[in-house]
């Protein structure tokens, strides 16, 4: 929806709101002063009737001790709170209606934004890797290239298709994570695969400092080793990414009775506050598509906390000293069950 006409109708239902509670504000003054008013007229009917019955004297004492006088304030007493009692009620619920439509607007303009971030970030991320293929492709066309400068393009447009193919694979996975995702459980070294990744970044990126801290042993757990594989390249990626021209990046791992310890630290622009939160949610990129300068689709993180909690397991985003952020993971073990045969004598 439009920004204007979502003020508009915004504004028209407080207009809405503001008219229905200065009404009742009217009818409720009105209800009272009818209710005291029939309050008044019974009592003075009913002590000029007593009166002439002769039942009591013609003084104000006699009459307000009478049973029949206290009855008729009680029910004016009980009638003033039942009325006192459904404005509550009603100013209540109006005021829960307003915060739920407050609430739901800025969800909904929440999502919209991330939506519109999300389109422009997947676009540029779809048509950069295809222009740049096509450009090598176009000169490989058009003319013969000495082999080193031949080479040179072709790794270019190989690492294009790599972003071109992780795109998509993150696509795909998240979409599979919203709805039939299978673990397929094996067991497996965390410690081993952090380390194997590990080679991986270093050959990518020559400019980066790369540590590996294997603090304890670490058991094999049960677990999905293609989404293992996703959270830690995530974390890795990221790492280098929000880190600046020459990254240094952490990763330690240890075992802590049940639970596997991975954290993975850069010395890099680090997270406010006030976006830890939200990183892990699909689609969010800190800051605005107009004006971030790293390419993204703020997938990355999502797919990295639902994978962890398929395994059970917790995420939590730390800042590192004296600069950057830490990702903590904590997997708990899991351990095949043993078979114990069932008829031993056999
Ligand atoms: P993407 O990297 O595609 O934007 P992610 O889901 O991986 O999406 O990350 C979400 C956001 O969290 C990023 O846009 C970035 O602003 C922030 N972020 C993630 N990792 C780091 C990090 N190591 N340092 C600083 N900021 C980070």
């Amino acid at each position: 929806m439009d920004k204007p006409r979502n003020l508009q109708l915004r504004l028209l239902s407080y207009g809405v709101i503001a008219y229905m509670m200065l009404a009742f504000a009217w009818w409720s003054i009105l209800l009272f002063t009818k209710n005291r008013d029939a309050y008044e007229a019974k009592r003075d009917k009913m002590r000029l009737m007593m009166i002439a019955r002769e039942e009591i004297p013609p003084t104000d004492e006699a009459f307000y001790s009478t049973p029949a006088f206290q009855e008729l304030k009680n029910q004016y007493a009980s009638q003033e709170y039942m009325i006192l009692g459904e404005a509550s009620v009603f100013v209540l619920s109006l005021a829960i209606g307003v915060w739920l439509i407050n609430r739901g607007y800025h969800r909904e303009m929440l999502a919209a934004l991330q939506q519109r971030n999300f389109l422009l970030s997947i676009t540029h991320e779809l048509k950069s890797p295809i222009a740049s293929i096509r450009l090598v492709l176009e000169t490989f066309q058009r003319r013969e290239l000495p082999r080193d400068k031949a080479e040179h393009l072709t790794k270019n447009a190989l690492l294009e298709t790599e972003r071109l193919n992780k795109l998509v694979n993150d696509l795909l996975l998240s979409a599979k994570l919203e709805s039939a995702y299978q673990l397929h459980k094996v067991p497996v070294n965390i410690a081993q695969v952090v380390e194997d990744i590990l080679e991986q970044m270093e050959a990518k990126y020559p400019n980066a400092s790369f540590t590996f801290n294997k603090q304890t042993a670490v058991e094999d757990t049960l677990g999905d080793v293609a989404g293992l594989d996703s959270v830690i390249l995530n974390l890795l990626e990221n790492a280098v990414k929000y880190s600046g021209a020459a990254p240094d990046i952490e990763a330690r791992i240890s075992q802590h009775g049940n639970t596997i310890r991975l954290e993975i630290a850069d010395q890099g622009i680090g997270i406010d506050e006030s976006e830890k939160a939200k990183i892990f949610e699909k689609f969010y990129r800190i800051g605005s598509e107009d004006t971030r300068k790293t390419k993204g689709t703020g997938l990355g993180l999502y797919i990295v906390s639902q994978i962890v909690k398929a395994h059970k397991g917790k995420i939590a985003v730390l800042d590192n000293d004296p600069q950057g952020t830490v990702f903590r993971i904590e997997i708990p073990v899991a351990r095949e069950e043993k078979k114990h045969p069932k008829n031993k004598g056999q």
